[in-house]
């Protein structure tokens, strides 16, 4: 048997890819990816009340956009029930399962006995050796396994370490329900043996089924793979992560304005560390990725950090990559702002000229495409209201005064525009500023924008003029 590493995420579709869940992808994806293996992409629909069709493309959606590609074809657990319930029987025959004929209020009983001893309810095998003759008629039994009731199951986990449980504390699990559905405690084991999963790196809220799932290997005589359960995110107060903590689906960060390269590094460095190392090119990441060094206490997410890391992706960003990656955003923000993909040429032109001086401020795409707005605003610009402060009569006077020099220009470059200002200016015993700053307001709507000379030359001519003359105002 080939010793190649497999990893497999396993998502539930009973909503969007939630933070947490692109965190334990990305690991998986990792550690296949160091080691030279495969990640396999089960989706887990076993529970039909709860999985849609939604979800399952949002999960993949998600999952693609942030570059975590998986190997061979996407996996369904439903699918594969009939060898769920194979492996159900087999063990029957093997003497490792039995049937369970207990009723609802039997075990509603056991429950209520277990709630008033303050201790977890424990089914109390009473099918375990009793005579099927004295099975109850028209009543369809469910299937447990017959599991060790003394000695300890251990866990060797490669986060945890090696985790022990009390068998006597372990009661028999259902495998197969009475309507002949397969629970999710079998069906993963049974996929992860058939898939040749070697390491199941998953959320530590899985840790107590690890211990569960270890005694359905041994009854079946299978090598139970390495397990490594990862402490669960939290919020930067330390609680558990909700919605306001940015326990959002990751399309909400694509909406937001993520970079999924960011967003990669982001949450690899949740939970993960690599000596003080915080920015990783996805090649240091797999080379570097392992499971021991992945913390044992909860990582906090903290949404300033993502946002910085954001920053720096995009001012590391080539300007084309940058103009790509805000059109794939415009059908969810662009609508708001009048945009919408594709981009016409001319606009492309013209952001991919002015992002040098766009990129340096911005920290999401969101922000990128608002201080950009000088280059796709219809005239006449709506002026936030700082620039509407700074335009009063005197300043609208002189950008009137202003424009027979601009417009008697030979040639519109950022160096003839900067000589015609300043020399106006000088002549008109003006600071710069008093010019350029109404200038500015005219020009982009706003008090602040990549350098003035810059913007006049992306802009072009006739669009500059015309903005000036939308806001000037002879006395
Ligand atoms: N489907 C489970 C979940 O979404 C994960 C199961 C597993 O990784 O073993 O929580």
């Amino acid at each position: 048997m080939s010793s190649a590493v497999v990893t497999r995420f396993a998502p539930s579709p009973t909503g969007y890819l939630h933070i947490g869940g692109a965190r334990t992808a990305l690991f998986n994806w990792l550690y296949a990816r160091r080691f030279g293996g495969r990640m396999l992409l089960r989706i887990e629909d076993t529970d039909r009340e709860r999985s849609t069709q939604g979800a399952i493309d949002a999960i993949l959606d998600g999952m693609r956009w942030l570059g975590l590609d998986w190997d061979g074809d996407v996996i369904y657990q439903y699918a594969r029930a009939a060898r769920h319930r194979e492996v159900a029987e087999s063990l029957l025959a093997s003497g490792n399962a039995y049937h369970c004929y207990a009723t609802p209020e039997e075990l509603a009983a056991m429950r209520e006995a277990a709630r008033a001893e303050g201790r977890p309810m424990r089914y109390d095998g009473r099918w375990r050796d009793r005579d099927l003759a004295e099975a109850p008629a028209g009543i369809k039994p469910v299937i447990r396994l017959r599991a060790p009731t003394d000695g300890e199951t251990v866990v060797d986990d490669g986060v945890q370490g090696r985790v022990t449980w009390q068998n006597r504390d372990l009661d028999d699990l259902v495998l197969l329900r009475s309507d002949g559905n397969p629970t999710y405690m079998l069906a993963v084991v049974v996929d992860d043996h058939d898939m040749g999963v070697t390491h199941v790196i998953r959320g530590d809220d899985h840790l107590t089924n690890a211990a569960r799932q270890s005694q359905i290997y041994q009854a079946l005589g299978w090598d139970v793979p390495t397990m490594a359960h990862i402490p669960l995110i939290h919020g930067s107060d330390g609680a558990k992560l909700s919605k306001r903590h940015g326990a959002l689906g990751v399309d909400a960060y694509r909406d937001l304005g993520y970079l999924p390269a960011a967003l990669r590094n982001y949450l690899v460095r949740l939970g993960w560390s690599h000596g003080d190392q915080e920015v990783f090119s996805t090649g240091e990441m797999i080379s570097a990725f392992d499971l021991k060094s992945i913390g044992r206490s909860p990582a906090r997410f903290d949404f300033a950090k993502l946002e910085n890391l954001n920053g720096l992706y995009i001012r590391n960003s080539q300007d084309t990559a940058l103009v790509d990656a805000i059109e794939t955003v415009l059908p969810t923000i662009g609508a708001e702002r009048g945009l919408a993909a594709p981009l016409p040429p001319d606009l492309r032109a013209k952001l991919t000229s002015a992002m040098p001086g766009l990129k340096e401020r911005a920290k999401t795409l969101v922000e990128l495409i608002d201080s950009a707005y000088y280059l796709y605003a219809p005239r006449p610009l709506a002026l936030d209201e700082k620039a509407l402060g700074l335009l009063s009569n005197e300043a609208r006077a002189r950008l009137a005064a202003i424009l027979p020099v601009l417009e008697a220009l030979p040639e519109w470059s950022p160096a003839a525009t900067e000589g015609a200002v300043r020399h106006f200016a000088e002549g008109a015993a003006l600071k710069l500023g008093q010019v350029a700053q109404p200038l500015r307001a005219a020009l982009t709507g706003r008090t602040t924008s990549p350098p003035l000379f810059d913007v006049m030359a992306v802009l072009g001519r006739d669009e500059s003029l015309a903005r000036l003359r939308d806001q000037a105002q002879s006395t």
